[in-house]
This record gives C-alpha cells, structure tokens and sequence, in this order.
C-alpha cells in the first residue's frame, strides 16, 4: 500500500510491474548490449499495453494519468531493469517535445503512433559547442519564401542525440536570427526533401549500449514552414516546456534504478554468510541497508510530490513547476548512483562482475544526471527561482 497513490494508480504500478517481470529478461537487456541494438519488440509491447501512454492525455490515444503515471511506469520498468526501462523510456521521453509545445494536428500525426509503439522519437538540442547553454546555436535555419509558404534551410550540426539512427519523428532547435526556432521532422521529410541531413553514430560510450547516439549534420536541409513547433522565435520556451515535462521522467529512470539497487543489496545481504552470520546482521551491512531504504523511500516520495504539483498546476506558476522538477532531477539520479555503489560494496567481489546486474546498472544510469540537463544546471535554475519567488507563496505552496 502507498498513502500517495489512489486505487487506479496502485492498478497501473501493478500492472507495469508485472508486464515488466513477465518481459523484461537479463537475456534480452545483454542481447541488445552485445548486438548493440534497440529492443524494438520490447517498445511495441509497451505500446501495445498501454505503458508508453499512461502519461500522455486521453485525446492522443493516452490513459491520462498524467506525469504521475509515467512517473511510476518508468519506475516500476527501471525497478525491475534500469537498462530496458531506459531504453523504453528513451523512444518517447523526447517526443514529450511535440506532446506539450504541439497543436492537435501535429499531437494527432507525430504522438499518436508514438503512444502505440510504432514509432521512436528523438530530440536535437545539443551541438559540440553548445551543451548547457542552448541560449544560442551554431545551428541555423533561413526561412526562404516560395510560392507555398516558405521553407526552412537547416545547415549545422547537432551531437548526442539519443536514437537517431532508429528515430522517425524528430525535433530539432535552430539558430533563427537573433531567436531561436523549433521545428519538427520526420521519416518522410528526410526521404523527399531537399538538402542532406547524415546522421553517424558516436561509437565508446559508458554505458545504455541498447540506444544509439549519434551526431547529425544538416546540409541545406529543408523543413517546410508547416512544421514549426509552438511559435516561431519562441524556440526556448517550447524547449523550457519540455524540460519541465521530461525532467521528472529523467528522475524517474533513477528512481527505478535506486530500488532495483536496494533491492538487490537487500536480498543478497540476506542470504550471504560470513564469520558465521548473514552479512546483514553485521551491523556496518545492516546499517547500510537501512539508510539505503530511508534515501529511497524518501526519494520516492519527493517524485511523487513533483509528479502531483505538475499534474495539478496546469496554468499555476511556472516557478513552482520548474523548482520541483529540477529537485528531482538534480537529486534523484545522483542518489541512484550512490545507492547502485553501495549495492555493488554490499556483493563484494561479485558485485563487480556482470553476471549479477549491478554494473551494468551503474554504467546505464551513470548518464541520468548529465543528459536533459547537468546536476549543475538544475541548481543554477533553482537558485535563480530562489532569488525571486514569493516567500509567502513558497511557503504555503510548498510546506
Ligand atoms: C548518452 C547521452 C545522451 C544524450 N542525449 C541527448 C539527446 O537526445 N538530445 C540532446 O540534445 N542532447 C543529448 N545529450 C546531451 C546532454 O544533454 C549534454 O551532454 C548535457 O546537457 C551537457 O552538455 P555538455 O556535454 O556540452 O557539457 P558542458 O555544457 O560543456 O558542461 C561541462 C561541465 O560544466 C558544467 N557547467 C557548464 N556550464 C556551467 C555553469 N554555468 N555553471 C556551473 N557549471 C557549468 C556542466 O554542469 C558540466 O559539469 C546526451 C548526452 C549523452 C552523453
């Protein structure tokens, strides 16, 4: 039982607990890591059942229960594996992109197939010299008029991103001007239009083999004007938007993994024998496990009081919105990282060793608290929000 959650919630967390059991074997993660490839069936079952859509709205072919539903079905999926929730997680979290700056049109033609598990997204915000700092983009677009409506010119180049080699719905922010501007493609603008757009693969990464990451170099390539998401020179704000959204998904990804670290700490802890004794009932494991247990419980429930605030503050001020989504997303993979370490500390030797999961859940999870925007950036955005809050409003909201 969970004082947090309602019936239907505890429902979706049982069943995304069980279709995670049931399909989510070490076989399959270690097979797309040493084929280094994406768990494309895994994803369409997902779809399938209703996991991709449990955070999206009813209108696109979601179940609506909002960020708190993706929050526990990521979660759960992490739980059971980090590496294949992850990589589930991966092949809509930059689709949120269109999901929450997009009109109908673009949420019914890019998002829908997305929620069925037919299609991967991805997001090109990063460049090689442009990470943290998206204010201003090497990547430009020229608008050049024509007869029916104008088109978008796109030259420049975008790194890191996150499954481009298997996407077919993109989002991609560009240099316009002295603004910036989002612009949405897909497979078929790729194949019919003109200009170049070569997408490689950025080979030795640490960990999350079972995704691609890739650097993309556009080439006088061409997007029609149709295709700008939210409003022309606002391109920021529909990346903020997103953020919003995708952080406390991020976070989520941690928190699955922190249980999954638990968990596994606590179970071996159990069984392990030595001088005579079960490892946990010496009292340096024993008080371990139990600090582990409270950081985790204590973290789930920051992310479900942000899920909560997000889903009950549409149109409520952005601030509350931004500071409790940058508290789980600078604190909750971090804690996962430290948990995974102990739980490695807790098997000893074998801990080191692939065979048992742990370090391979290390080495995935390693990058939550870089990508979607470094440990560093959340706190420089919360300070920022400290400085100028309301302090009555903080602390009636908040407390
Ligand atoms: C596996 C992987 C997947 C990714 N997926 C995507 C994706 O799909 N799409 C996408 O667009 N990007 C993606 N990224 C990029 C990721 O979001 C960036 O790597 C991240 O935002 C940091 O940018 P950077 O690497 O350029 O580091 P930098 O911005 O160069 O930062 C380097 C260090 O300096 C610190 N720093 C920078 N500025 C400040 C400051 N003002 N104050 C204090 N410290 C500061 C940072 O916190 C960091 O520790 C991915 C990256 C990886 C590794």
């Amino acid at each position: 039982m969970d004082a947090f959650l309602s019936h239907e919630y505890q429902g979706l967390k049982e069943a995304v607990r069980e279709f995670s059991e049931g399909e989510m074997s070490d076989e399959l993660l270690k097979d797309c890591n040493d084929r280094h490839v994406y768990p494309f069936d895994l994803y369409r079952k997902a779809g399938e059942v209703g996991i991709i859509g449990a955070g999206f709205d009813e209108d696109v072919g979601g179940s609506g229960f909002g960020v708190m539903g993706a929050a526990i079905a990521i979660e759960q999926m992490c739980r059971v594996s980090p590496g294949l929730g992850m990589a589930v997680s991966l092949g809509w979290i930059p689709g949120l992109m269109i999901d929450v700056n997009g009109d109908d049109q673009m949420r019914q033609k890019y998002v829908r197939p997305m929620i069925e598990g037919k299609a991967i997204s991805a997001i090109c915000l990063t460049e090689p010299n442009y990470g943290s700092d998206i204010r201003r983009m090497d990547t430009a677009c020229d608008l050049v008029m024509e007869e029916k409506g104008g088109r978008f010119v796109v030259n420049g180049n975008k790194i890191f991103t996150t499954n481009a080699t298997y996407a077919t719905i993109f989002t991609i922010l560009c240099q316009d001007g002295e603004n910036e501007t989002s612009l949405v493609f897909d497979k078929e603008v790729m194949e019919n239009n003109a200009g170049e757009l070569e997408i490689i693969e950025m080979p030795g990464k640490m960990g999350q083999r079972f995704v691609s990451s890739c650097e993309l170099t556009f080439k006088d390539f061409e997007i029609s004007r149709e295709n700008i998401l939210g409003e022309r020179y606002k391109g920021l704000k529909t990346v903020i938007n997103f953020f919003n959204k995708s952080r406390v998904e991020i976070a989520s990804q941690g928190m699955g993994a922190a249980e999954y670290g638990l968990f596994k700490a606590l179970g071996y802890a159990r069984e392990r024998e030595q001088f005579g004794r079960k490892i946990i009932q010496h009292q340096a494991i024993g008080h371990q496990i139990a600090r582990m247990i409270t950081a985790v419980k204590q973290a789930q429930l920051l992310l479900y009081d942000t899920a909560w605030r997000y889903d009950h503050s549409r149109g409520g001020s952005w601030m509350e919105r931004a500071l409790s989504t940058c508290m789980v997303k600078s604190s909750i993979p971090d804690l996962a990282l430290d948990i995974l370490k102990r739980a490695i500390d807790v098997f000893g030797g074998y801990g080191y060793f692939e065979e048992m999961g742990l370090e391979g859940a290390y080495r995935d999870t390693r990058i939550t608290p870089i990508y979607e925007g470094t440990v560093e950036m959340q706190l420089d955005v919360m300070s920022n929000i400290l400085h100028r809050i309301d302090m009555n409003y903080l602390s009636k909201e908040f407390f």
